[in-house]
């Protein structure tokens, strides 16, 4: 390790040769020095270096199995057992998929997948968690900002620019990235009649998302926008880039409902009218269902992995509190526990903050901004505090502080 730094005319840089004498700053370490201009070279060999190593590679080189990478996403999510299975097959196939020899006659097809449920219910939660458990660059990217080339709003290739970016521009790592597409149901076709009126950001951007979809090369704006007209573009291959499109499709159930009644009337059904479950028909969503509700069949053709999630119960926002590895209560320990005080909240408390989020009609979105506001006041208070080494969060304290932030919790 290099000892601090000196400024003696007469010491000799071990690297370039050079001397103090010349301006250099010298680092000495245990029998010699470094100036800072072999330091800052050697970090430049290094990023570089690192940067070409940095490629897809498991743990143990070996791409973790389904039932692993399920456990993974128990520990993170609660519930949604369906989509994880549906997920952990899905990525399973997919990187057996980009690991294959390009020789061979079998050729796999890619399976994006889609994860239909409403708001708030872990769909980003799950498609993050894989991605950290596959140590491979991940982006998120909302749909509703995606206009045709030429509109206002934000161009196609730009979904690409967020994953070159988060991987440090390594245009090998983001070829074999994962990419959430958010709100994927918000470019759904509006009216049956496409050509009523131009639809800017239904039709057009399904399109341009279809490309992408089916593995092209496409040439991304490394910063992204349309801001720096004078970037070069760098050229991406999608083929191996996994994308996972998530979206709420409101009152798609009725189109469930609709298709499963007819089937039953008019055509053999695969499944009988008294096993149907009425009060959850997202498990049969089917591409026809997605069909009607206004995404092409081409888009539909490229997301073969359709799955849903529940909505969260009183059961599942409980389990959210205080489960997962990260568990929002876990956290606010955490925060206490580095200023020596030990936070604990009463059953109750936990109890309350489940009641106040399903009030407020917020999922399990709202339990953090209501956990915020509980706590805002002893994080505050209690670090400057040296005589408090213990909290105990019990209901009244809960309401106090609850009820007075309702109006910002809403906001
Ligand atoms: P969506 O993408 O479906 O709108 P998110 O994944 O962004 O929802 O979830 C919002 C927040 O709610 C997450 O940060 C997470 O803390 C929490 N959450 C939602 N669903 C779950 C779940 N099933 N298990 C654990 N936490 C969840």
């Amino acid at each position: 390790m290099a000892k601090k730094q000196e400024r003696n005319e007469h010491q000799i840089c071990s690297f370039c040769g050079r001397s103090a004498s010349e301006g250099l700053l010298m680092l000495r370490g245990i029998d010699g020095y470094i100036c800072n201009e072999c330091v800052e070279m050697a970090h430049d060999v290094l990023t570089t270096e690192l940067r070409n190593h940095k490629t897809f590679k498991p743990k143990g080189n070996e791409i973790p199995k389904p039932k692993e990478l399920k456990a993974f996403l128990d520990q993170f999510v609660i519930g949604q057992d369906d989509a994880k299975k549906t997920l952990s097959v899905a990525v399973y196939n997919h990187y057996k998929r980009i690991s294959q020899p390009l020789d061979d006659d079998v050729e796999i097809e890619k399976s994006n997948i889609l994860l239909v449920g409403a708001t708030g219910t872990g769909k980003t939660l799950l498609a993050k968690t894989i991605a950290k458990k596959l140590n491979v660059p991940f982006a998120i990217v909302d749909a509703t900002v995606l206009t045709q080339a030429g509109y206002v709003g934000e161009d196609i290739e730009s979904i690409l620019t967020r994953l070159l970016q988060n991987a440090d521009y390594d245009v090998e790592a983001a070829q074999r990235g994962i990419v959430f597409i958010d709100e994927i149901d918000k470019i759904a076709r509006k009216g049956d009649n496409p050509s009523i009126t131009r639809d800017v950001s239904g039709e057009g951007v399904q399109q341009g998302l279809l490309k992408l979809l089916e593995g092209s090369i496409v040439n991304v704006p490394p910063q992204g926008g349309r801001k720096h007209p004078e970037q070069k573009m760098i050229a991406v291959d999608t083929q191996n880039i996994l994308f996972i499109c998530g979206g709420a499709f409101d009152g798609i159930e009725q189109r469930i409902a609709q298709r499963l009644n007819t089937h039953v009337v008019g055509f053999v059904s695969s499944i009988a009218q008294h096993a149907i479950d009425r009060n959850h028909l997202l498990q049969y969503i089917s591409p026809q269902d997605l069909n009607s509700f206004g995404l092409i069949p081409e888009i539909i053709g490229r997301l073969p992995m359709i799955t849903y999630l529940n909505p969260l119960d009183r059961v599942a926002l409980r389990a959210i509190l205080t489960e997962p590895k990260n568990a929002i209560t876990k956290q606010y320990v955490k925060l206490f526990a580095m200023d020596n005080v030990k936070l604990t909240f009463a059953d109750e408390v936990l109890e309350y903050i489940v009641d106040k989020a399903v009030e407020f009609k917020l999922g399990a979105r709202g339990l953090r901004s209501i956990v915020e506001a509980l706590m805002t006041d002893a994080m505050f208070e209690i670090p400057s505090d040296k005589s408090v080494n213990e909290l105990n969060v019990t209901l009244d304290y809960a309401k106090e502080k609850i009820d007075r932030a309702s109006a910002k919790i809403l906001e």
